[in-house]
């Protein structure tokens, strides 16, 4: 496991306001939320970026988005709408070199995005 925020997170060293987890992936609330809802959805797997996806990924991350649109329905954005982001790299802002899904909802958004 890399030595992320995130990576802290998973193996429990520093605390979060966890919503999901199973054995490969787990879902928190965003420390810095953007929105009235945002939770952040990561692999267990330490997959730095989108870069870094690998074919042997792939139900991994299609993971992350069912677990997304089933946060989605408990927290009640499913109908009013959500946004799902992964921001990869420095022109994105990617801050967590731990790969993440936001679910961001709650409020409306802007397209495109600034
Ligand atoms: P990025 O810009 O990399 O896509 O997003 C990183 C996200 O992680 C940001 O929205 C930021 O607020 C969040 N974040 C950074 N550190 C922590 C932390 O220690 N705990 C939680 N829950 N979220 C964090």
């Amino acid at each position: 496991m890399g030595d992320t925020i995130f990576g802290k997170i998973i193996r429990r060293e520093i605390p979060a306001d966890i919503v999901y987890e199973d054995e490969e992936v787990l879902a928190f609330k965003d420390i810095a939320p953007q929105a009235p809802i945002h939770i952040l959805i990561i692999p267990k797997k330490e997959i730095p970026t989108a870069n870094d996806i690998q074919e042997e990924d792939a139900p991994l991350i299609g993971k992350l988005f069912i677990v997304a649109k089933k946060l989605a329905k408990e927290f009640g954005v499913d109908e009013s709408g959500y946004r799902l982001v992964i921001n990869c790299n420095k022109d994105a802002g990617q801050a967590v070199y731990h790969l993440h899904l936001h679910l961001l909802g709650g409020r409306k958004f802007t397209w495109p995005p600034g």
